[in-house]
């Protein structure tokens, strides 16, 4: 069985978007991954398809109605569906390329798009979603936030990215930012390629990388230096 991610959202019609171009939209169209979103207006009770209601205790805005979005989950999730229910919050723990890993070998997503304050606590709760944030900035909805998900979870799943964009020695996938890449032509504006990248000497090509992913890191994300050494210094004890 294939990835299968759903979507649940006011707006269906974003989907595939981004995701349907591209590597992504190959193995889309190969079958290697799955996608339906879902409008979540089908689910209401109501002649006028009410999904939201004024916040309780007043404030500005609506919030998503529990009832309603529960009715949804469990009509695309019903129990035995062992797929992560998500739910995209800026609330939620931040997005990183080791959940990314986790959600890419498992057997797909249900992914909630809020909208407008976003969702009432109680169908959180009583439906385990978890709640993903991809940044600490707030969007106007879910949707855009789900594309990233999707994004970076489909890339990683067996046999959507062919051996030449192969994804080992990236960003976030070891403890370093990737090295600075460069290709042809060998002079622009005067500026030129690294000498030992155009070599021949791959040893030394490899040392260089190393050195250079290691000062870029240093420079700009001294954060993942510090999670790397102690997480070297927790396997050695
Ligand atoms: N009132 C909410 C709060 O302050 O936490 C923000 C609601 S936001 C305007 C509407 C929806 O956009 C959210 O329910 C969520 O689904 C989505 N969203 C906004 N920012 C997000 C982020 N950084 N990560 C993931 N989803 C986000």
């Amino acid at each position: 069985m294939s990835f299968r991610a759903d979507v649940i959202t006011l707006f269906p019609e974003l989907f595939p978007g981004p995701l349907g171009a591209s590597i992504l939209g190959r193995a889309l169209a190969e079958g290697r991954w799955q996608l339906a979103a879902t409008q979540l207006r089908d689910f209401a009770t109501d002649r006028h398809r009410t999904v939201d209601d004024t916040p309780s205790g007043g404030g500005p805005g609506m919030v998503l109605k529990p009832d309603i979005l529960a009715r949804a989950i469990d009509a695309i999730a019903p129990e035995g569906d062992l797929r992560p229910k998500l739910l995209m919050s800026p609330r939620g723990r931040p997005l990183d390329q080791q959940r990314v890993r986790e959600l890419a070998a498992g057997p797909g997503a249900l992914i909630v798009c809020g909208r407008f304050e976003g969702v009432d606590q109680r169908v959180i709760e009583a439906r385990g979603l978890e709640e993903v944030s991809i940044g600490d900035y707030v969007l106007a909805g879910g949707e855009v936030a789900a594309m990233v998900l999707l994004e970076a979870v489909v890339r990683l799943i067996p046999g959507v990215l062919g051996a030449a964009e192969s994804s080992h020695e990236e960003s976030f996938e070891g403890d370093l930012l990737e090295y600075p890449q460069y290709t042809r032509p060998a002079l622009f504006e005067g500026l030129a390629i690294p000498e030992v990248l155009v070599s021949g000497d791959h040893g030394k090509i490899a040392r260089w990388r190393q050195q250079e992913a290691e000062a870029l890191t240093a420079r700009r994300r001294p954060d993942l230096l510090a999670r790397s050494r102690k997480k070297a210094i927790g396997k050695a004890k």
